[in-house]
């Protein structure tokens, strides 16, 4: 491995805005670790993508898992021992059909546990290679779903869990500030995925705001929410 090559991990990349995240980082030179909680979907996916010459690589990961994550440590401190960029991007229940007022709350205990502790499992697990690594960011998938200033009725569980996110990624910011890592959220639109459903913009475009926080200078903001660039209300 040479001394500038960067280390990427993406959750949930074996399909949707994570796959194609994982597309973009690998051609910008990225060594990319593509986690699926199904192994067989992310060899496909990262199949597919080395086939286009790109360094992709897939990893069993299920952010809800504890095991998973920490083999994944395991084997990125075997092979790089480091890592540069890690993309919080697994998500579940854009829950439509219900209401805060009658929520089944087993899918919000679901919703939480992958929305918000997955990506805070990620970062106590990683965080110490993270400290190794160069040009360091942390970029939580978030969701103007999870913005206070606007939210109103539905979508409890994903709602909630991705404000919970956005609290998060201000507290970690904070405290990784002196550290030199950047931890921001992204909202990348509505995108048309199997959770954005038919009509959203194109994958390309929600994955390029996801990228916009990975190609931050490292002077650059730290503990934002943004969307193409431009900041959100909380
Ligand atoms: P998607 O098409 O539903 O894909 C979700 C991905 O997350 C899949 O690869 C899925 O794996 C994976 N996943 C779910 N639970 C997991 C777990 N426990 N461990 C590991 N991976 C898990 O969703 P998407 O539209 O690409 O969304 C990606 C991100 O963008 C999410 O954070 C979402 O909240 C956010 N977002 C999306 C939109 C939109 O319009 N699409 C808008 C705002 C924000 P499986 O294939 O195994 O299910």
């Amino acid at each position: 491995m040479s001394a500038d090559e960067r280390i990427a991990v993406v959750t949930g990349a074996n399909r949707g805005i994570g796959r194609e995240v994982a597309c973009q980082l690998g051609r910008r030179g990225f060594s990319v670790v593509l986690g699926s909680r199904d192994p067989i979907a992310g060899e496909r996916a990262a199949a597919d993508l080395a086939g286009d010459g790109l360094a992709v690589r897939a990893q069993r990961l299920d952010v809800t898992d504890t095991g998973t994550v920490e083999a994944l440590a395991w084997e990125l401190a075997d092979r790089y021992g480091r890592l540069d960029v890690l993309i919080n991007n697994a998500a579940i229940h854009y829950d439509t059909w219900q209401r805060a007022s009658a929520a089944d709350l087993s899918i919000v205990a679901q919703a939480w546990d992958t929305n918000l502790m997955g990506p805070w499992r990620m970062c106590l697990a990683l965080l110490p290679l993270l400290r190794r690594g160069q040009h360091r960011r942390i970029v939580n998938v978030s969701s103007e779903s999870g913005s206070l200033a606007s939210m109103g009725a539905g979508t409890p569980a994903y709602s909630v869990t991705k404000a919970a996110l956005n609290a998060l990624t201000r507290i970690l910011a904070a405290e990784l500030r002196t550290d030199g890592i950047l931890v921001n959220a992204v909202c990348p639109g509505w995108v048309a995925t199997d959770m954005g459903g038919p009509g959203g913009r194109p994958v390309a475009d929600g994955a390029a705001s996801v990228l916009w926080a990975v190609d931050l200078p490292d002077d650059g903001p730290t503990g934002g929410f943004f969307r193409d660039g431009q900041p959100l209300p909380w």
